[in-house]
Formats: C-alpha cells, structure tokens, sequence
C-alpha cells in the first residue's frame, strides 16, 4: 500500500501515534494483533523494513493508527521524530503477524513491555463482552499508561520501570510467580524484548501451561537493531 501520514500525536512522553491513511486502506481487512511493516530507507537508499501493531482502524475512511515507542535511535525510531502530516510512505505491507485472539480460550493473558500496548489493547477491544482477561505491561512511566476502558472481566495492570533500562525481565516474572491462573483452558500471549519475551515463555511452561497456550513474539532486541526484515535475529 501507498499510504500518507495524516495525524502525529504523542500519546505520552515515550509513545507517539501516528495515523495513516489513503485508498489503499479502504476495506483492507486484518484481525487484531496484526501489524503494518513499513519499508523505510536508509542513507545508503536501501530500504529496511519495520513493524508497527494496528492500535485500531477505520477502514471505511481508510486510516489505521499505529503507536511507536520512541526508544531513542533507529532507522524507524528516527522516521516516527520527524513524521509530519501530509509524508507519503510509498510501500506500507500488511496485514502481518499470526498473533491473533484465540477466541476459543476460556481466559486470557497479555504481557509485555511499551511495545505491545497496541496489540494488546486492541485485542482487549475486540474480546466478546462477557471475556475474562488479565493484561500487564510495562511501561517507563505512568505518563505513558494509556486510559482504557477495560469491560467488567478485563483486568488492566501497569508496571513502572521509572530509572531502569527497558529490556530486563524481572518485573514481569515477578508478576508471573505471584500469578494464578484462571480455571479452565486459556491463552497467553506475549511481545516484548526478545529474551524477556523467551524468559516469560519458559517460565509459563514451568508452571505447568503448554506451548500451544503460548504466543510468545520476540518485538526487538536489546542492544541490537532489528534485522532487515523488520524482527529481531535469533539471540541464542
Ligand atoms: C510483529 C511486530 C510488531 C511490532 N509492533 C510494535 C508497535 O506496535 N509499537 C512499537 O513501538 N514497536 C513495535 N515493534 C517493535 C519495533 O518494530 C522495534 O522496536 C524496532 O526495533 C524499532 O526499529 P528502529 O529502527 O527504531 O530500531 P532498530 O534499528 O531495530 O534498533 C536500534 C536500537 O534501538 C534499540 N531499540 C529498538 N526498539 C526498542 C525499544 N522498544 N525500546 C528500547 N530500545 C529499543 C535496539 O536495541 C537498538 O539498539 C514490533 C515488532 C514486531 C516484530
């Protein structure tokens, strides 16, 4: 798709949305939990591509927002600081991911850092109302808790790092350890830093869950840019 920036708003002091828009969009279909990959050139004119979670959609007007962390440095880090109403991305693919609800579990559980706000939220929109569903992420500061009008069975839970680098794993395992899970078949899913992303998977199968209750997604990886293709490379 060719679509153009037609909104920038920052959502907090380290998350900023950017709505795109164009014809191409207009009745684009996607579930939640997926992503846009945008190709973005680098210096040497070589495009490199980067992957943002669909917040939400209005695909009769043909706009979907995305919501970027502003880490500090990379090529779309770089792309989202100077991102201005009326900037044409030329080659925007999706949808992507297979990280979608699994509208058979009888819970469900999201966990991950700043990164996977969007993806979690706009699942938690999209679960049926009578849905019992736990989300903790964890963000830099409350500045960037986002509101969210959880219905009644959907718990809202956000961990402050305050001074500690974003990437490590402790907060979320802690949560974890002192987590019980619900009766009943449920699904977990998880996106976060790569190896946090890894570590809470293990973890969740040593309580007892089994792989196929798990979606674990590496988003990226600390110290270390994306690959190309827009993901993190295997970190073992
Ligand atoms: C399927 C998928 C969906 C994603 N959805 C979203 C989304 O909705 N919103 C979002 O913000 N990100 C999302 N990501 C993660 C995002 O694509 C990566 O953070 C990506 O690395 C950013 O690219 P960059 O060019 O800015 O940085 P890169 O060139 O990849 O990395 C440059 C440096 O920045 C560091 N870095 C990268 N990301 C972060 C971060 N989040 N926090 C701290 N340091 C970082 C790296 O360690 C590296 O040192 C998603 C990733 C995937 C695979």
């Amino acid at each position: 798709m060719s679509l153009t920036v037609t909104e920038v708003v920052d959502l907090g002091p380290n998350l900023r949305q950017i709505r795109l828009g164009g014809e191409d969009m207009i009745g684009f279909r996607f579930a939640p939990g997926q992503d846009l990959m945008l190709r973005l050139p680098l210096a040497d004119g070589e495009l490199v591509s980067r992957r943002y979670t669909i917040r939400r959609a209005d695909l009769e007007s043909g706009q979907a927002d995305l919501n970027v962390v502003m880490h500090g440095d990379g090529p779309a880090a770089r792309w989202a600081r100077g991102a201005r109403r009326g900037e044409l991305l030329p080659e925007v693919v999706g949808p992507r991911g297979k990280i979608t609800l699994d509208l058979g579990a009888e819970w469900h559980l999201f966990l991950g850092d700043e990164t996977y706000i969007p993806g979690t939220l706009a699942m938690l929109d999209a679960l049926p109302p009578k849905a019992s569903a736990q989300a903790i992420l964890e963000v830099s500061t409350a500045a960037d808790e986002q509101p969210f009008e959880a219905a009644p069975g959907v718990r809202l839970q956000w961990l402050r790092r305050a001074d500690d680098p974003p990437g490590g794993a402790a907060r979320l395992l802690r949560e974890i350890r002192a987590w019980q899970a619900p009766s009943g078949r449920g699904h977990v899913y998880i996106a976060a830093e790569v190896r946090v992303a890894l570590t809470l998977r293990d973890e969740l199968v040593g309580r007892g869950l089994s792989r196929d209750q798990i979606s674990a997604k590496g988003y990226w990886s600390r110290g270390r840019a994306n690959a190309r293709r827009g993901e993190p490379d295997d970190p073992t």
